[in-house]
C-alpha cells in the first residue's frame, strides 16, 4: 500500500483501482470462456455543454499498452460536441478486444478523461473568453497531491499558458510560474520581499511582485511602480472581504500607473477567480490571470463504457446506440456525423471534406505510433478554438 490514501501504478496497472462487480463477476463466471471479440464505445452522458476539449487519453494508453486490445480515440485536444448534428452521442473513444481484457479497467479508464476532460474544456472556455491575454493554473492545492501533474497538464493543453506546480511543470516540459507568496512581506516586510523578488527573477521569467499584503492596493501598487519601474507585473490578490468592486480596483490601479507614467507595468490578479469574472478584470485592465480552484475543481465529465458490437454484430443495452461506428467531422464547417464503421469517402452538405475522428493508438496493445507531447496537444486546442471563432463569425450553414 502506499503512504498516502493513494492508488499506486502497479494497483492501477493490475486493475484494481476498480469497481468491485467486474472482478466479482469474472469470478462468478470463472469456468465460461470469453472469447468473443466485443467492441466497447465511449459516450458522454452528462453534461452536454456544446463542446468538450477531450483529454485524459494519455493516461488510458499507458494502462492499455501490452494488453491484446486496439484503442481507437478522438486525439487529446480536439473539441468535439457530445452528440453530432442529429442527436446521436459520439464515441470519443473505442476499445475492440476481449471483454475479461477490458472489463477490469472501465472505472480507471473513465475516471482518466471524466475528469481531464473537465479541466481542460474549462481551461479551454477560460482561453476563449481571454483571447490571447494570458492565464496560468494556480489551482492544485485544492486537489490531492498526487494528481497535481495531471491537473497541470490538462490545464495547459486546455489553453493555460503555464502552470504553477513543480511536477505538472516537469509533465509539460515547462518552467513552473510563480511569483511570491504573501508570507514573504510578512516575513520580511514589504519593501526587502519584493526587492529580493525582483532581484531573484531568472531572465526568462517576468519581474512580479504581490502589492497587497498590508496596504491599499492604489497607493503600494504605485510604491512597488516607484521602487521598481522595471517591473513586469504587479500582483493583487484582494481577498474577497476587500473586494467589493474587484474591477473598479484594478481600473482605478491602472488609470493611476499610466498617469504616473508606468504602463509598461502590467497587472495580473489571482484569488477566487471564476469564467464568469474573467471578461469584466480583462476589460478593466488586468493584463494576466492566475487562476486556481475553478480550473482544478472542474466538475468532471460523466462518460460511460457500454458494449456495442460482439462478434460483429450489433448488440448494446437500452438507452445506447448499438453497432461499431465512426465519427466524421467536416473540416470546413465543423459539422459533426456518428455513422456506422466501414462508411467512407463522405462529403458534407456544406461541400467540405469529412475526416475521420477515431485515430488508432493501440494494435495489439502496441503503440502505433509515437504519443504527442504537451505542448503539440495545445497547439491543436488554440487552432481549434480559432476555427470555432472563425465559424461564429462567419457560419457556414446557418
Ligand atoms: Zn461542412
Amino acid at each position: 500500500m502506499s503512504v498516502f490514501n493513494i492508488a499506486n501504478d502497479e494497483e492501477i496497472l493490475a486493475g484494481k483501482a476498480s469497481d468491485v462487480y467486474f472482478e466479482r463477476s469474472m469470478k462468478a463466471v470463472s469456468g465460461v470462456k470469453f472469447n468473443d471479440r466485443v467492441t466497447v464505445e465511449f459516450t458522454l452522458s452528462g453534461p452536454l455543454d456544446p463542446w468538450v476539449n477531450f483529454s485524459g487519453l494519455d493516461e488510458v494508453v499507458k494502462l492499455l499498452s501490452g494488453k491484446h486490445i486496439d484503442l481507437y480515440s478522438i486525439p487529446e485536444g480536439t473539441i468535439v460536441p457530445p452528440r453530432d448534428h442529429s442527436g446521436i452521442p459520439v464515441p470519443f473513444m473505442r476499445i475492440e478486444g476481449k471483454y475479461p481484457d477490458i472489463s477490469v479497467f472501465e472505472t480507471a479508464i473513465l475516471g482518466f478523461i471524466c475528469q481531464s476532460t473537465g479541466i481542460s474544456t474549462y481551461s479551454s472556455k477560460i482561453r476563449q473568453v481571454l483571447g490571447d491575454t494570458p492565464f496560468v493554473s494556480f489551482g492544485i492545492r485544492r486537489m490531492h497531491p498526487a494528481i497535481s501533474p495531471m491537473i497541470d497538464r490538462a490545464a495547459f493543453i486546455g489553453g493555460a499558458d503555464g502552470v504553477s506546480g513543480i511536477l505538472g511543470a516537469k509533465l509539460i516540459g515547462e518552467e513552473p510560474v510563480g511569483t511570491m507568496p504573501h508570507a514573504l512581506s510578512l516575513l520580511l516586510g514589504d519593501e526587502k520581499a519584493w526587492e529580493y523578488t525582483v532581484k531573484n527573477s531568472k531572465d526568462t521569467a517576468k519581474k512580479t511582485v504581490l502589492i497587497d499584503t498590508y496596504g491599499d492596493e492604489k497607493f503600494m501598487a504605485l510604491k512597488a511602480a516607484e521602487m521598481f519601474p522595471e517591473l513586469d507585473y504587479i500582483r493583487l490578490d484582494t481577498p474577497s472581504s476587500r473586494r467589493g468592486n474587484f474591477a473598479s480596483i484594478v481600473r482605478e490601479v491602472r488609470w493611476e500607473l499610466d498617469l504616473r507614467g508606468y504602463r509598461n507595468i502590467k497587472i495580473m490578479v489571482s484569488g477566487g477567480l471564476k469564467l464568469e469574472n474573467l471578461l469584466e478584470l480583462k476589460e478593466a485592465g488586468v493584463s494576466s490571470f492566475g487562476i486556481g480552484t475553478s480550473i482544478s475543481s472542474a466538475k468532471p465529465y460523466d462518460f460511460a463504457m457500454d458494449i456495442v458490437q460482439i462478434n460483429g454484430t450489433p448488440i448494446t443495452k437500452k438507452g445506447k446506440f448499438s453497432g461499431k461506428k465512426e465519427v466524421f467531422r467536416c473540416k470546413k464547417c465543423l459539422r459533426v456525423e456518428v455513422s456506422l464503421s466501414g462508411s467512407k469517402g463522405k462529403k458534407c452538405e456544406c461541400g467540405g471534406e469529412m475526416e475521420i475522428m477515431l485515430k488508432k493508438f493501440l494494435s495489439d496493445g502496441k503503440a502505433v505510433k509515437k504519443y504527442e507531447s504537451p505542448k503539440e496537444i495545445r497547439k491543436r486546442t488554440l487552432s481549434e478554438l480559432e476555427n470555432l471563432k472563425r465559424l461564429s463569425a462567419n457560419p457556414v450553414i446557418s
